[in-house]
């Protein structure tokens, strides 16, 4: 593996782990900041590398993950952003820098509207003559979830604008939040009849307003603020400036955000920023995490445009709270190893209040960290908890040292703490890892993607299950699923007859997936679900993949050396070709129908792709297209047959609307080319 290929997949997997400790364990372990600077890098290594890019990359998941839903895409008429952050005043004052080089003294001239920055979850509503036709989430911001019927039970929202003056076609943005009373009433509601409780607010209104019933919906107390509009193509407004904006969409029967300020100068915006965390926030009946400071003119708005990417406006920033610390005391630093053995060392603390949550575990980044800050077992050390987020330590107190019981250095491992293998540490890395391919700590992750719904699918195995199975020594890697019965399973804690037999029929079940489901579950680096289809669909069989060669394997339209090179890697290895006939002994199918690459289905068709596609890379995606005859090209033309989009799409979206040139997701063009 090259470094950079290394590089990406550390990087995988630290995101993962720490979304997996955010959200399924509730114990994070990294600061939002670290968590968006980690994923910014692979971002951008992505980008320019994309033979790195895997189905299983979390850059796949900016907000919900589009693909897996009941609801239905909604490709947004214009793409909806995102924010950059400034925590103080000197970030601000550097946002406002960047944005004069741009935009000269127009950047200061008409003022800022400053405005709340509500914690929910953003909503386009588009309108068409007046009338409420869609609501949809932003999804990667290009292609969000129509939860329309959803949308349509918040009182909050009018269906039909009131006033006069929208344009017959527009997109009215926003949040959709609960206030605290409401969260608070349902809850005790909830716990009355004896169903689980909501840890926030936020996630609590992201959660109803995915739901399968609209009636669900119509219970949680769901509320609306809108604060932006978007127009596809040109559209006289009746407003010029954003405070306008928001006046006007008041006057439309648009709920809007109290204590918005329009500011003159950025000292103004200063001040209003640190009334309203020192004062108003404690008054809000919702939750914010911060202000917006939006430029108040739209021409100049329009002047600053967005950044490279295209995702977050050079017009607007977020104004974040100025992190809360506290001090407490390191009562331990446990380490953790995750499925590619990196070792992960995380400091557990005596429980401490940051602003209104108590923490308990926080993320020490790694093993150098420690040493550099001589951080001690039983130092009294200062906690950062920046808003909503997942606390780090910043470092030791050394004045609190108590001389009488001195604290313990901490020294890294030598050993993994789960097999006891030496550990590594690759050139250039700061990661220390086991280099033990079968360290039972790895089993886990292993098993979770074996099983899970793109893989072999097997239904009622779920995290906690397989780490109960783990556990009790029931199962080890992947093959050893197919040899638990009814007796064994029956005979744990938590598990009764029905469900026993339950999931032996589905693990029965899985034996007689197609191929390629088998190949992607398999974890094989770099082989995410379509590259397993390729695969499957080209050799038919385990043992013909298995003996075929790197250049076998490139022949395939789609697939580049690096792929061909980490597959053969991987048949190449005994225990790996140990485990596929393990399977195969279970009766686990080994074959698919062969099928040729689908020549032809796009051919003479011009087509062109633009923004980041969820799971091809960009040469991925060409050599695809340009396999079924279809032909690429760079821009969008009134010739050109459709357009495939990704999030970032910037100006040739906007030019294949403007040309009324159809717009396809990378979902739509895999199923033209039949795959
Ligand atoms: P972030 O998700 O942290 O990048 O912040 C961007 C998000 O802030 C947007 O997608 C909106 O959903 C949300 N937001 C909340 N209030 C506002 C506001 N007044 N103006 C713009 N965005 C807002
Ligand atoms: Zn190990």
């Amino acid at each position: 593996m090259s470094d950079k290929a290394a590089r990406a997949a550390w990087l995988r997997e630290a995101l993962e782990q720490a979304s997996r400790e955010y959200y399924v364990l509730d114990r994070p372990s990294l600061s939002d900041a670290e968590y968006d600077a980690l994923f910014r890098e692979l971002r951008d290594l992505e980008r320019t590398y994309p033979e790195l890019r895997t189905a299983d990359s979390p850059t796949l998941r900016i907000g919900a993950e589009v693909g897996e839903s009941h609801l239905a895409k909604y490709a947004h008429l214009v793409p909806m952003g995102s924010l950059s952050n400034a925590f103080n005043d000197e970030e601000l004052e550097d946002w406002a820098a960047s944005g004069r080089d741009v935009a000269g003294a127009d950047f200061d001239a008409s003022g800022f509207c400053c405005e709340l920055k509500i914690d929910g979850a953003s909503m386009s509503l588009t309108y068409k003559n007046g009338v409420l036709i869609t609501g949809a989430t932003r999804g990667n911001g290009s292609v969000g979830e129509d939860v329309t019927a959803n949308v349509r039970t918040i009182r909050d929202i009018p269906l039909r604008l009131a006033g006069k003056g929208w344009p017959p076609l527009i997109e009215i943005r926003g949040e959709v939040y609960m206030t605290f009373d409401g969260f608070e009433a349902m809850n005790v509601e909830r716990a009355k009849a004896g169903e689980p409780v909501f840890a926030n607010p936020r996630n609590s209104a992201a959660g109803a307003l995915r739901q399968k019933d609209p009636s669900v919906t119509a219970k949680r107390p769901l509320r609306f603020f809108g604060y932006a509009y978007a127009v596809p193509g040109v559209a006289s407004l009746p407003f010029n400036t954003q405070w306008e904006l928001l006046d006007t969409l008041a006057r439309w029967g648009v709920p809007v955000a109290p204590h918005r300020a329009r500011c003159a100068t950025l000292a103004d915006v200063h001040a209003w920023a640190h009334a309203l965390e020192t004062t108003h926030r404690a008054s809000l009946a919702f939750a914010i995490d911060g202000g917006v400071v939006k430029v108040n003119v739209l021409a100049t708005q329009a002047e600053l445009g967005s950044t490279a990417g295209g995702r977050e406006p050079r017009w607007a920033i977020a104004r974040k709270f100025a992190p809360d610390v506290a001090e407490t005391r390191l009562v331990n630093i446990e380490i953790q190893v995750g499925r590619t053995g990196v070792l992960t060392p995380r400091a557990v603390l005596e429980p401490v209040e940051i602003g209104g949550t108590t923490v308990t575990y926080a993320t020490l980044h790694n093993f150098d960290l420690i040493a550099e800050k001589d951080l001690r077992i039983g130092d009294v050390v200062q906690v950062k908890r920046a808003g909503e987020v997942i606390p780090q330590v910043l470092g030791p107190v050394p004045d609190k040292r108590d001389a009488a019981n001195p604290p313990v250095p901490f020294r890294a491992p030598k050993k993994c703490p789960e097999c006891g293998t030496a550990v590594v540490r690759l050139a250039g890395e700061v990661a220390i890892r086991c280099p033990n391919d079968r360290c039972p700590a790895r089993h886990l992750e292993e098993l979770i993607h074996f099983t899970a719904r793109g893989a072999m699918d097997i239904r009622g195995l779920s995290e906690q299950r397989v780490r109960q199975l783990l556990e009790a020594g029931l199962i080890s890697d992947p093959a050893t699923l197919y040899s638990l019965t009814e007796d064994v399973l029956a005979a744990l804690p938590r598990l009764g007859d029905k469900s026993a037999q339950q999931l032996v029929a589905a693990i029965d079940a899985s034996k007689s997936q197609p191929l390629s489901r088998l190949l992607f579950g398999l974890g094989i680096p770099d082989v995410g679900e379509e590259t397993a289809k390729l695969l499957a669909r080209r050799f038919g069989t385990a043992n013909e993949l298995a003996a075929a060669t790197s250049d076998d394997i490139e022949g395939i339209h789609g697939i580049g050396p690096s792929i061909a090179s980490s597959v053969t890697a991987w048949f190449a290895d005994a225990e790996n070709r140990a485990l596929v006939k393990a399977l195969a002994r279970h009766g686990v199918n080994m074959t698919e129908p062969r099928r040729a690459e689908s020549e032809g289905a796009l051919l003479g068709k011009k087509i062109v792709i633009t923004g980041t596609l969820p799971t091809l890379g960009r040469t991925e995606a060409k050599e695809l297209a340009e396999g079924a005859g279809g032909k690429v090209t760079d821009s969008v033309s009134k010739n050109t047959d459709f357009l495939v989009v990704g999030a970032d799409a910037g100006s040739k979206l906007d030019k294949a609307h403007a040309l009324g040139v159809e717009v396809i997701d990378e979902a739509e063009l895999l199923r033209r080319i039949g795959r």
